[in-house]
């Protein structure tokens, strides 16, 4: 079968034949759509994934049906949705309702086989079934979603607040739409001159400002949309050391800063200003069962509608170009079809 793999430690990914998963105890799933995500580009950049063995299969946000159940109750030809950490479902955090924290978790296409191929083969409480309302791509950009998810609820966003997001890449944009969905009042997004694209889209989903860092007005004009305050929450999704600093500006005396972002290196912030301004700094990290349930739903009832974040498709054989077009920031989701 064909798969995405990095097969050296060095910046790239290579298209190869890869060996088909066969199990007797777990199910085996034909992927339908795979989605890019950042972290594959800091993979395929072969930034701070030093950690990482190869070769391996790479990718971890992806959308299949069942070939065979294996042990598990699903049934063959049934949707599914993968789950992209394998959890042990036995340490403290697994069983008091915290998932994404499991001491002994696992991530696709990181520290095990990921779902850039076109068979995989998971344990059963990886796959989650999904109604036939939801398609293939979009389920394949439910991991994200849950991702955006879970920092709201970790959020205490309410009707009518004011919400910040610095980094417009698709977590920040799908970040966007939920906070809009929950009525806030107002939610401005803040990139950098190299996310014009991203931006833009920013702009066609409803943002009510659209600010370039570079400019340095972005705490004036958050300030100006809220009476001189500060915003009430601030997402961080930059992952970038300039991008925490300035989240922690935006926010109001008595606000909140979430951030869900990766950092390459430490990051020093004037944490004086956010005890004096009794200012919260949360984080988020992935999600758990229940934030996927809430992402199924709100796609599969036409709640929110994911698909303008698919900008684009490419065939398996085309997996060198779809990276390269995410890596430049010309794309949202890049989803590769295996078919
Ligand atoms: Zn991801
Ligand atoms: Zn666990």
């Amino acid at each position: 079968m064909k798969a995405i793999v990095k097969a050296e430690r060095k910046p790239g990914v290579t298209v190869v034949d890869w060996e088909q998963p066969v199990s007797q105890d777990d199910p085996v799933i034909k992927i339908e759509a795979a989605a890019i995500c950042g972290t594959d580009i800091h993979i395929y950049d072969w930034v701070g994934y030093d950690f990482m063995q190869v070769p391996i299969v790479m990718g971890h946000e992806a959308c299949g049906t069942v070939v065979s159940r294996g042990n598990s109750s699903l049934v063959p030809g049934q949707k599914v949705v993968i789950d992209s950490v394998i959890t042990c479902g036995l340490c403290h955090y697994c069983r008091t309702g915290f998932e994404n924290l499991c001491t002994n978790r696992k991530t696709l296409g990181l520290n095990v086989n990921g779902v850039f191929a076109e068979y995989v083969c998971l344990p059963s409480r990886s796959l989650i079934p999904l109604p036939e309302t939801v398609g293939f791509e979009e389920g394949s950009c439910l991991e994200p979603l849950g991702v955006a998810l879970r920092a709201i609820e970790n959020s205490r966003i309410k009707p009518g607040d004011s919400v910040a997001i610095v980094g417009p890449g698709p977590l920040g944009l799908l970040t966007l739409m939920l906070c809009k969905q929950s009525g806030v009042r107002s939610a401005i997004v803040i990139g950098t001159r190299a996310d014009t694209y991203r931006l833009n889209a920013a702009k066609q989903w409803g943002a009510d400002r659209i600010l370039v860092a570079e400019d340095g007005e972005c705490a004036a004009v958050v300030r100006e949309y809220t009476g001189g305050l500060g915003a009430d929450a601030v997402f961080e999704w930059s992952g970038s050391r300039t991008g925490l600093r300035m989240a922690c500006e935006l926010a109001r005396p008595g606000g909140q800063v979430i951030s869900g972002a990766i950092y390459a290196a430490d990051v020093s912030i004037d944490m004086t200003r956010l005890v004096r301004a009794e200012i919260t700094l949360s984080t988020s990290r992935s999600r758990v069962y229940s934030t996927w349930i809430r992402a199924i739903h709100l796609v599969s009832n036409r709640v929110i509608d994911i698909n303008p974040v698919i900008t684009h498709r490419f065939p398996v054989a085309d997996a060198v170009k779809a990276f390269a077009t995410v890596a430049e920031k010309q794309a949202l989701k890049a989803v590769i079809e295996f078919a």
